[in-house]
């Protein structure tokens, strides 16, 4: 097997200030592209410094970098050729700070997506789909769905009144409550420069970086608050919770309704308060943008494509990556960006830790059948169409004229075949994407705590969506990997060298 890399050894210890081309070399592999992998190449790859200089190398299984992999070309309605996420990832101002920070430093241009919203649900006897709700976003519109009859005219205004009057009052208690045993997401800033002892929380508290005290990672999680008891503990009632806020947090995180009432209700409400008001952002030309600025400091050899990571193996000090066909020698440093599931392949010691974490497949389809949303009346057809069902919540984002992306397609009227009861038919379909995606549960809370104080071990660290104090979103990757690349530079002894403002 072919060393990749014999020209640069792992750590060369030869340092002069001011003389890059003696700086000490890191080298580092970085398993997985999507943006935890990608934000952790860019930042250690831009930190390089006269002190330390780092050699970055990513790894994907996929032939092309994971952030972008499953996007597609297609025609709309009008004949214009429209490049298409998928999945589509928008991020919000308020709750997406970091993201929004490296994008713009990246140069990236992204623009206020004004979406506009309809809730529809499915009967479970009949099978039918009403839909109770449209929102204008931004826009501050709302109304119910359908159009009431005399005779129900009463019954229709009652119900929006009360929609309206829970909607204020979860709004304020949002505002206002903090659910038992929250974890700040402010508290990942903290944990990622590693400085300061970590603020305690619950008990114990979390303690310092390299600290295996597997007690107090279990007090952690004693008095997580589930939005289902922080709804009871308000009086809100289980209609408003379960028709607005479940529903929309399940098509959010791509998971059930029972998994979202069973979350942390600090993740919900610290979502919802920070994005209060605020604007949902898409990047404007798309993800390619954001993967060609990530991957523009890496040399073009550094990254591996195509190329399934198998194992890998210390020597000594170093690690070695092996793939189906190659080795690749002298990484000091490895970060695994991948789902907790492939980090416990890779490295058996972490399967204790990810024991406890789930996950889902979520399937998404770019396609132009219009069918799709024939239980919407035409008028109340929005740019995010969700419609509740027993095992979650189906999003239809009309793209473009003619192309929709449906994420969870349901089947309607208990007719569950090839093509969803006769909603998508298959020869519309230009693309059928599947994804693990991580569930947010007190499992994975626990986890995160626990990875925390395994990070560094033997020079291994994990990143990824899921590894931080929040919903499973895009903002999840660049904090995660903020902390794992601030941890790596501590341990090069490289953290006096500031690095480019990040947070604004
Ligand atoms: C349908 C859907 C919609 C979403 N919408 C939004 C949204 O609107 N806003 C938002 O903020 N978030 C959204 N998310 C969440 C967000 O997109 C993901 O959580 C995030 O992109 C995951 O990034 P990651 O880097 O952690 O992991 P991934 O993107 O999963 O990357 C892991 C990479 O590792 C590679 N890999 C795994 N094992 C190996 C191996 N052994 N060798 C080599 N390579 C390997 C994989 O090929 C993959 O490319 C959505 C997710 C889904 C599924």
């Amino acid at each position: 097997m072919s060393d990749k890399s014999s020209t640069i050894s792992a750590e060369s210890t030869d340092s002069s200030e001011g003389d890059l081309a003696s700086a000490r070399v890191v080298k580092v592999a970085v398993i997985g592209t999507g943006l935890a992998g990608l934000a952790s190449a860019y930042y250690l790859s831009t930190a390089s410094n006269p002190r330390v200089q780092y050699n970055v190398h990513l790894f994907d299984e996929n032939s092309s970098i994971g952030f972008d992999s499953s996007s597609v070309t297609a025609t709309d309605g009008n004949g214009i050729e429209r490049r298409i996420d998928v999945p589509m990832r928008s991020f919000a101002g308020g709750y997406y700070k970091r993201i929004i920070s490296l994008y713009k430093s990246l140069g990236l241009q992204f623009h206020d997506a004004k979406f506009t919203y309809s809730f529809s649900e499915l009967a479970e006897e009949s099978g039918d789909a009403r839909t109770y709700f449209l929102h204008g976003g931004r826009a501050g519109s709302f109304r119910q769905g359908g159009k009431p009859s005399l005779q129900s005219r009463l019954k229709w205004t009652s119900d929006f009144v009360a929609v309206v009057f829970w909607y204020i009052y979860f709004s304020l208690i949002a505002a206002l409550s903090t659910p038992k045993g929250s974890v700040s997401c402010e508290n990942e800033v903290s944990h990622a420069r590693y400085e300061a002892p970590r603020k305690k929380l619950f008990g114990n508290g979390y303690g310092t970086l390299g600290t295996d005290d597997e007690s107090s990672i279990e007090d952690c999680n004693r008095e997580i608050e589930s939005l289902q008891e922080f709804a009871r503990r308000w009086h809100i009632p289980a209609w408003f919770i379960d028709r607005f806020v479940v529903t929309l947090f399940s098509a959010m995180s791509t998971c059930d309704a029972d998994t979202i009432r069973n979350s942390p209700a600090a993740d919900i409400i610290d979502y919802k308060r920070k994005t209060f008001g605020q604007a949902h952002y898409l990047l404007s030309n798309n993800s390619r943008s954001a993967v060609a600025a990530l991957t523009a400091p890496l040399a073009k050899d550094n990254i591996h494509l195509g190329v399934a990571v198998k194992a890998m193996l210390s020597e000594g000090t170093t690690w070695t990556i092996r793939t189906l066909d190659e080795d690749y020698h002298h990484f000091t440093h490895v970060i695994l960006a991948t789902a907790p599931s492939r980090v416990c392949e890779l490295h058996r010691p972490l399967v204790p830790v990810f024991r406890h974490v789930e996950a889902n497949t979520v399937k998404v389809l770019v396609h132009t059948d219009d069918r799709v949303l024939n239980f919407l009346k035409s008028e109340d057809i929005r740019d995010l169409n969700l419609l509740k069902t027993s095992d979650g919540t189906e999003a239809t984002h009309v793209l473009f004229p003619g192309i929709y992306q449906t994420t969870s397609p349901a089947s309607l009227n208990g007719d569950g075949g090839e093509d969803y009861g006769g909603r998508i038919s298959k020869s519309k379909v230009i693309s059928e994407s599947v994804f693990e995606r991580v569930v947010r549960t007190n499992g994975l809370v626990d986890a995160v705590a626990k990875m925390r104080r395994k990070q560094g071990q033997h020079n291994v660290w994990v990143t990824g969506s899921w590894m931080w104090d929040g919903l499973v979103l895009l903002e999840g990757c660049v904090a995660s990997a903020e902390a794992v690349c601030d941890g790596i530079r501590r341990k090069c002894g490289d953290d006096q060298v500031a690095l480019p403002k990040r947070v604004i």
